[in-house]
């Protein structure tokens, strides 16, 4: 028998949020208020305050999330444009074009082989008078290292910022949660995030109150009131209609990141196949919120197929790293050796808090069926 699973299911994660999702839609479109609001003025505090925080700064997206942050650093200590700031080389891509697209220079420093993270004992290394800032991304949603990276950051004065867009609500083991661990951190409420809009939407949050001050400016045509522009801007802020489903979607975010960690949990115990390898040395990690349960293999093509025709979808993340892009082509020529190998033998398996514990079992027996 073959179980038709959807790598996320959007569908089914939209329905299973209504009737609220529909009523909170239809409460902005009587309002007839629709830009900088009061659903964004509650969701920021919603937020800020989920995250441990002092402020929230709704933005358009993930992306102008890091790029406002760096455009108000910039702005605030007079950096240079073409200073460096130190971003890991396995990431989306949007963790380096926002340096670039601030003027600013990325150094890619590699991952380490225990979480496929910034290898924090790779920083010195790179660190020049140049550099600025550290971005470190959570990636599939793990948190990073950070008593490590605050050591570095602080050794050499660098800003440090969180690119928790795959993080939301990751808790490290004294319980501060991400988007409390840096200087700064950058959200995406992309819609298969593990808190998503229904359309684009991204967050800044800090504990900074100038960087604050900054960023709401910058992200509103480097405004200061109303037709009086301080800073050269952009126009990134989250909407009214966004900000109302965030606010639905914010009260059940802990209980599904449990549901997701139930289920990585299940994966650890059960996924058992010589030709496939688990993550994190097989260990659960407490400090994930698992936006994506990374498996890997050296047969990882092969293993994606065979899954796909037993009905199981899967993604790769990444299959081509930042700095191998054509985008990216002055960076063509440098070797990451982990996170090329990473991102050559890894597979994201389905994993989100509506898959029944019959499509767990089913993905993970199919898994352990596999051979070469
Ligand atoms: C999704 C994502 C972003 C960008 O978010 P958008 O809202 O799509 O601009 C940035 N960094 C990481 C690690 C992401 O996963």
């Amino acid at each position: 028998m073959v179980m038709e699973i959807k790598y996320y299911d959007l569908e089914k994660i939209t329905q299973s949020f209504e009737p609220y999702l529909s009523e909170s839609v239809q409460s902005v479109i009587k309002s007839g208020w629709f830009v900088l609001g009061n659903h964004v003025k509650v969701f920021e505090r919603n937020f800020a305050e989920f995250c441990g925080t002092r402020h929230c700064v709704g933005v358009g997206n993930g992306l102008d999330a890091l790029k406002v942050i760096l455009m108000a650093y910039k702005q605030l200590y007079h950096w240079d444009n073409g200073d460096e700031v130190i971003v890991p080389a396995h990431t989306f891509i949007a963790s380096a074009e926002s340096i670039v697209q601030s003027q600013l220079k990325p150094v890619f420093c590699d991952v380490s082989k225990d979480d496929y993270l910034i290898d924090a004992n790779q920083i010195d290394g790179l660190v020049t008078s140049k550099t600025r800032a550290i971005i470190c991304v959570h990636l599939y949603g793990r948190l990073c290292k950070m008593q490590e990276l605050q050591h570095i950051s602080s050794k050499y004065n660098l800003k440090l910022i969180e690119d928790a867009a795959q993080a939301h609500g990751a808790v490290t083991s004294d319980n501060q949660r991400a988007g409390n661990l840096a200087d700064a951190a950058a959200f995406s409420f992309y819609p298969t995030k593990n808190l998503g809009a229904i359309g684009d939407g991204g967050a800044i949050v800090t504990n900074d109150d100038d960087l604050a001050q900054a960023t709401r400016q910058i992200a509103n045509y480097g405004q200061i009131r109303k037709y009086y522009h301080q800073h050269q801007g952009v126009n990134s802020r989250l909407d009214e209609l966004q900000a109302a489903v965030l606010n639905v979607k914010l009260k059940r975010l802990s209980e599904d990141n449990s549901k997701r960690m139930r289920i990585a949990k299940y994966y650890f115990e059960n996924i058992n196949n010589r030709y496939v390898n688990l993550p994190y040395h097989c260990c659960f990690a407490e400090d994930s919120v698992y936006h994506v349960f990374p498996v890997f293999s050296e047969q990882r093509d092969k293993l994606q197929q065979y899954l796909a025709a037993k009905g199981i979808e899967t993604i790769i993340h990444y299959p081509v790293i930042p700095s191998k892009q054509r985008a990216f082509y002055p960076y063509n020529h440098f070797n990451f050796t982990v996170a090329e190998q990473v991102s050559s033998q890894e597979l994201s398996i389905p994993l989100h808090p509506l898959l029944s514990q019959e499509e767990v079992e089913y993905i993970s027996t199919t898994i352990n069926q596999f051979v070469c």
